[in-house]
């Protein structure tokens, strides 16, 4: 179970905190989506919760390290997909090569990837290149993955295979925080997390948030979406 409690964050000189006292628990192996407009405080809530800011309060228990997928995937263009997923464990984890190998091929094997173990990246499509960032990701066996806005700049049958991809990563256990403006995302996660001036406004699942919204900032991201 990860849980965050009063996490707040205010950068020097900005007018008002960017995270202002938020607080979620989020069952493991569940998928939460984190929705708010821009500005609202949602990439440095992952941020703070990977390690690359630091909260001026406010604690998180995630039993173990965060991985963040970023947005543009960043595969190492010189190794195959299973070198890319193999890579952090042995410098980073320090695995023997043997144990590293086996365990980036099941886990490409399980993203549907296992006939491209020894693809370069430029080979493969957008799709399958953010199959391996997760897969690399998921082999440094992390508490929880976090993604900051996945399917933007994405079209729209790349997103519904990233929704997919996130289903399966479920599937394997894995606790997942997702930020993004997509609502058919949203729709497929346990919880919906709305984010409005670095407050949490409103938390449910997703029948309730998305389709009985309570809180003026969630109807005006949904009215948006339509
Ligand atoms: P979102 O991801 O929801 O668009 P952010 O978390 O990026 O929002 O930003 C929340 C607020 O914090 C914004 O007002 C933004 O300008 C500010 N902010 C984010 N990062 C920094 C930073 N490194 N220094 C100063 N202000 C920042
Ligand atoms: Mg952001």
């Amino acid at each position: 179970m990860i849980r965050v409690e009063g996490l707040r964050k205010h950068f020097p000189g900005a007018p008002a905190p960017a995270l202002d006292g938020v607080s979620f628990t989020l069952e493991t192996g569940q998928l939460a989506a984190i929705l708010g407009p821009s500005g609202s405080g949602k990439s440095t809530l992952l941020r703070c919760i990977v390690g690359l800011e630091r909260p001026d309060a406010g604690t998180l228990h995630l039993g173990g390290q965060a991985g963040l997928v970023f947005q543009s995937f960043e595969l190492f263009p010189h190794l195959t997909a299973l070198a890319n997923c193999t890579l952090a464990q042995r410098l980073v984890a320090r695995r023997p090569r043997a144990e590293a190998e086996a365990r980036a091929r099941s886990l490409l094997e399980s993203l549907g990837l296992g006939h491209q173990l020894d693809a370069w990246p430029e080979t493969l499509s957008g799709g399958q290149r953010q199959r391996v960032a997760i897969a690399r990701a998921l082999a440094m066996e992390p508490a929880v993955l976090l993604y900051d806005e996945p399917t933007s700049a994405l079209d729209p049958s790349l997103r519904r295979e990233v929704i997919e991809t996130l289903r399966r990563v479920g599937g394997l256990g894995m606790t997942q925080l997702v930020v993004t403006h997509d609502v058919r995302l949203a729709r497929a996660s346990h919880q919906v997390l709305v984010l409005d001036q670095g407050r949490l406004v409103e938390q449910g699942p997703p029948a309730q948030v998305l389709d009985a919204p309570r809180h003026e900032a969630t109807r005006r991201l949904l009215v948006q979406e339509d």
